[in-house]
This record gives C-alpha cells, structure tokens and sequence, in this order.
C-alpha cells in the first residue's frame, strides 16, 4: 500500500529536515583531524582518522539520501511521482513501499549500477 502523495510528501518533508539537522550538527566531529604530534601517539592519530573517515562516509550518505529526497519532493510537486526518470515507465509499489525515494524503476536502477 503506497501513502497518498500528500502524506508521502509530509514524510519527505519531516525526514528532509531531520537529515539537515544531523547534518548541521555533526559538522563539528567532520573537522580535518589535528595531528599533533606532541599530544597524540600514533594509534591514537590512527584512531582519529579512521573515526574521521567513517564519520565523512556517513555524512555523504546523509548528503545522498537528503539529494534524493529533495529530488523525490519535486517529482510529487511536477506529478511525476512514481514514475522511473529514465524510461518513464511507472515504479513497481513494491519497490516504492522499499524505498520510497528511488527515482528509477528495477530495469534502469540494476542497469545503472552495472554501468558504473
Ligand atoms: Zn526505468
């Protein structure tokens, strides 16, 4: 059961503005890591990159899903909603019920993955 456009846009609008707020608020522990020598042995440098590191992964992804969300907001806005971007085939509700933000139906999402 796919949710009424409208309410399916209130969700994007609600997870939207919860994905920007983590965002603004892990800004602080994205900073580029000090490494000073003086205060921190080298496993603990290690540490703090490797944390570094996988907190920027995550950032990027919150970046991706808040792009697709945007994305997905404005093809309820224009009534396209649901359809693929590619082939303008409709999206299957399964696959929507799964990822309600998907832009592509099944054929051209696999297809764009073996392409990369
Ligand atoms: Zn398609």
């Amino acid at each position: 059961m796919i949710d009424e456009p409208d309410s399916l846009k209130t969700k994007f609008l609600d997870r939207r503005d919860e994905l920007k707020s983590i965002i603004e608020s892990e800004k602080e522990s994205t900073r580029p890591v000090a490494l000073d020598q003086q205060r921190m042995g080298r496993l603990s440098r290690m540490d703090a990159m490797q944390s570094q590191a996988m907190s920027m992964e995550t950032k990027r992804r919150r970046e991706i899903e808040l792009a697709r969300i945007d994305a997905a907001v404005k093809r309820i806005d224009n009534g396209d909603y649901g359809y693929c971007v590619k082939c303008e085939e409709g999206i299957s509700a399964k696959r929507l019920e799964i990822d309600p933000a998907t832009p592509f139906c099944f054929d051209c999402a696999n297809k764009s993955e073996k392409n990369r």
